[in-house]
């Protein structure tokens, strides 16, 4: 994933983009950044590997240098080093991207017949996606006809901003999977992928952008160079996992409809009667754990705590092994907690069963006398395929669809793995439950799809659920996943 913030202020804006950018830090790894325009119209931009500390601690040394200026953008990325500095027929201006795309080597090799000669490449050969989405947008006659153009031509997910001459130009991705929103105070505007970014930096919630909507700003005023289009993707997990609580997209708050989900969890629970104590996997299955403790009125318990003071981020590393090894030393049980109860575990999401799994059997050794997961998202079916979702780079990743195919004796036709996607069928209940052998648990339940909507409050239309259901609606009639009916737009309600 990643995230951004860009700034345009009368006064001198450094303070702003410099902790805005950092209230991103839960969305990536790898890189953070920040450009700034000078009160001389130069960009300077500076670049750290934080993928071993935090973004703060790397750039108080740069500050000095940024300061009065009065734009900037910055970025938390996962891979990609930015912001890039570009020089073009188009002048010089600064970009940010978040997203993925799935079509960047037939962008690349596009740009090659079009005599766009090289561009850099990492250690592993690949391109920087923030230099491709330039290349698009410096093939066009403006910046507003260029980031319409790059927006057309991606495929998978990109929001952007873009900062040139002192305005920043901010653009959501074409299907809105990725979330952009306005705020303002009196002296400034900012762009911003999370809302959480704003209120002690004093902004005001002014909009969300749509999806494919592009606008220009300056201190004081937002124009809009593109309309929104009709049908926006939300990705769905940015509620159920990705957004920091405090965070609100689409008028819908995380912390909320986290709440609402583990509520809804609980609702049809045949052994929330039956245990002691409800926890959340920190730090995302915390909000669905406090949900379905005030339904059922069991008290929420901490068995499990995470060591804060070293393990902050929620993020892991692209790395497996090192995933496996900071999932276990960031917890550390609460022997008082654990020992003799019965205890229900709500986590995010369950994608290759083995964190849990070790999870589980240290319980048990703890003398857990029970130990329940809820997972507050449905079974992941499908790899991402439109951000950079770490968690789930191929299908085989993933527990559900490695339970599927043993089940089945191979990969499942459509017909059946639709069966399996189902929630209360026959072959549903039969995967749940050797995921739950897997993992060796008193018991196991997934949230369902529709009542994950529900939680969220918005109609199915609007979410992206496809790693759930195989639902692509901007492609159906392509999409070999596709097993629903395309969506009738008309019922989408107006974006805002
Ligand atoms: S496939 Fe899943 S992770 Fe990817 S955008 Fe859709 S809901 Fe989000």
């Amino acid at each position: 994933m990643g995230g951004f913030f860009g700034v345009v202020s009368v006064n001198d804006c450094v303070e702003d983009l410099y902790y805005g950018t950092d209230y991103h830090s839960h969305l990536g790894t790898a890189r953070g950044g920040m450009a700034v325009t000078d009160r001389n119209g130069i960009i300077i931009r500076t670049s750290h590997d934080i993928s071993n500390s935090l973004f703060r601690s790397k750039f108080d040394g740069d500050l000095s240098k940024f300061a009065g200026a009065t734009c900037g953008i910055g970025a938390i990325s996962d891979m990609d080093d930015q912001p890039l500095l570009i020089g073009s027929h188009l002048g010089v201006y600064s970009l940010v991207t978040v997203g993925k795309l799935i079509n960047i080597q037939d962008l690349a090799q596009e740009a090659f017949k079009n005599r766009h000669i090289h561009f850099s490449t990492q250690k592993t050969g690949e391109f920087n996606q923030t230099e491709v989405v330039a290349s698009l947008i410096d093939s066009q006659d403006s910046i507003e006809s260029g980031i319409a153009f790059a927006m057309d031509k991606i495929k998978g997910s990109c929001s952007l901003l873009l900062m040139k001459d002192g305005v920043i130009y901010a653009a959501r991705d074409k299907y809105g999977r990725t979330p952009i929103v306005l705020g303002q105070k009196l002296t400034a505007t900012a762009a911003s992928m999370e809302t959480s970014a704003f209120p002690n930096l004093d902004y005001e919630f002014v909009r969300n952008l749509g999806p494919g909507e592009i606008v220009m700003f300056t201190a004081h005023e937002i124009t809009q160079l593109k309309k929104p289009e009709a049908l926006n993707q939300i990705c769905a997990f940015f509620w159920v996992y990705f957004a920091f609580p405090s965070s609100t997209f689409e008028g819908k708050n995380t912390e909320t409809v986290r709440y609402a989900n583990g509520a809804g969890i609980a609702a049809d629970d045949e052994y929330a009667s039956k245990i002691d104590s409800v926890c959340g996997v920190p730090d995302s299955g915390v909000a669905h754990a406090i949900g379905y403790s005030n339904t059922v009125h069991k008290p929420y318990m901490r068995a499990l705590i995470k060591y804060t003071p070293t393990w902050l981020r929620s993020f892991m590393p692209q790395n497996q092994l090192s995933r496996n090894l900071i999932a276990r030393m960031k917890l550390l049980p609460v022997d008082d907690q654990i020992a003799n109860k019965k205890l229900l575990f709500l986590d995010d999401s369950i994608v290759r069963g083995t964190q849990f799994r070790d999870v589980a059997r240290r319980l048990y050794e703890r003398k857990a006398k029970e130990v329940h997961l809820r997972s507050a998202s449905p079974p992941l079916a499908f790899p991402c395929l439109f951000l950079n979702f770490s968690r789930s780079k191929s299908t085989m990743d993933l527990v559900a669809r490695r339970v599927i195919n043993t089940l089945e004796g191979g990969e499942p036709s459509p017909e059946i793995l639709k069966e399996y996607i189902t929630a209360g069928t026959e072959r549903y209940n039969n995967m749940v439950e050797e995921i739950r052998k897997m993992l060796g648990l008193t018991s196991l339940r997934y949230q369902t799809i529709d009542k994950l909507v529900e939680a969220i409050g918005l109609p199915k239309e609007r979410i992206c659920t496809f790693c759930f259901d195989g639902c692509d609606p901007t492609g159906c009639a392509k999409c070999a996943n596709c097993m629903v009916p395309p969506p009738d737009l008309k019922s989408a309600e107006p974006k805002s």
